[in-house]
């Protein structure tokens, strides 16, 4: 289901990156844990955030809406966004970033935490039909993944998973700082549990409890039509899964359009050449050329002249951020025989032009 994360924030669809950050910074305040906020909220504006304060994610939810990357990313490691609170304190400003200044850390603990796992880069070749009308590949690639001995829980199968004797179950920890201007109370993940709440009571032996380990990961990416040569597709989650309670990184997929062999690409629009011999182009006729849609049969005028541009409309790419298609320009070319026949000299020098 998609969300209207404009909504969520608080702006109009054509907000500018200023306005956008600025009601978030309002909500943010609200909604803040830390403040007595609701938490699944706070979680859910700052997916919003991430998405809209990034000029391609916004781009890409305009058009696919925000099931179009978390689909992708499927599994259990979050969709957009990612996981808990991935919140960024340079957006937050002085509103929390201020009070890191006066009480030394306040705030800033969990910000520093909530790095993620390392990004992955995938290059992944398609063919320019594919690119052109958008294909549906299956990736394969290794990365740190969920153990695949205890499925991620870092215990060892058949045995318990208690509550953190340290947090009780609930991942937090209460710390008293002392300030100038008082005891402040603030939370903290539990370092034991790694805010998790839960503790093993047996760690797997394969990965030691971490719940991480080398894995093939295979899934099924959607490469939208339109694409270009070079370009590249975010999928987050399906980078490197790190520590409990952080994100894993993105899986950057970046796609490599192969050269056709009659074909050339020219933004949306596609190009060819074509030659007909000088009889087709003084008297005109039909020639069979190549087109993204299969063979098609070109009207070639009476009298076409070398060089004339054929525009075959609604022929080319796919576009990738709206609808419709390019057009396929079709350029000919004649060929002027040589060393012809003495009789076809002969009847060429009888015409009279
Ligand atoms: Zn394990
Ligand atoms: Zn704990």
């Amino acid at each position: 289901m998609s969300k209207d994360y404009y909504n969520i924030i608080g702006v109009q669809k054509n907000a500018s990156a200023d306005e956008i950050k600025t009601a978030f910074r309002k909500k943010a305040h609200q909604h803040h844990p830390d403040k007595g906020g609701d938490a699944e909220k706070f979680k859910e504006l700052n997916e919003a955030y991430q998405v809209l304060s990034n000029s391609q994610k916004r781009q890409q939810y305009d058009q696919f809406g925000s099931d179009f990357q978390s689909g992708q990313a499927g599994g259990g490691y979050g969709g957009f966004g990612g996981q808990g609170m991935n919140i960024n304190m340079d957006d937050l400003g002085d509103l929390f970033g201020g009070f890191g200044d006066i009480f030394g850390g306040f705030g800033g603990g969990r910000s520093r935490k909530s790095t993620k796992g390392r990004d992955l880069v995938l290059e992944v070749k398609i063919t320019f039909q594919e690119a052109a009308f958008g294909v549906e590949k299956e990736l394969s690639y290794p990365r740190v993944g969920a153990c695949s001995f205890c499925q991620g829980s870092g215990a060892a199968p058949g045995t318990k998973i208690n509550n953190c004797h340290n947090c009780h179950g609930t991942g937090r920890v209460s710390q008293i700082q002392r300030t100038i201007l008082g005891n402040i109370q603030t939370q903290a993940s539990c370092p034991e549990c790694h805010g998790e709440g839960k503790i093993p009571e047996k760690k797997c032996s394969h990965c030691q409890g971490t719940g991480r380990g080398r894995v093939e990961e295979k899934f099924t990416i959607k490469i939208p039509a339109g694409i270009d040569n070079g370009e590249s597709i975010r999928v987050s989650g399906r980078g490197e899964v790190s520590e409990k309670g952080i994100p894993a990184g993105d899986l950057l997929v970046q796609v490599q359009v192969l050269n056709h062999r009659r074909l050339v690409r020219d933004e949306d629009d596609v190009r060819s050449v074509e030659v007909i011999d000088i009889k087709t182009a003084i008297l005109g006729g039909k020639i069979e050329i190549e087109t993204l849609d299969g063979s098609f049969d070109l009207k070639i005028p009476e009298g076409t002249q070398p060089n004339t541009i054929f525009r075959l409309k609604e022929k080319g790419i796919n576009h990738l951020r709206s609808r419709g298609r390019g057009d396929h320009f079709v350029e000919i070319k004649v060929e002027i025989p040589k060393g012809i026949s003495r009789q076809n000299k002969k009847i060429l020098e009888e015409l009279k032009f």
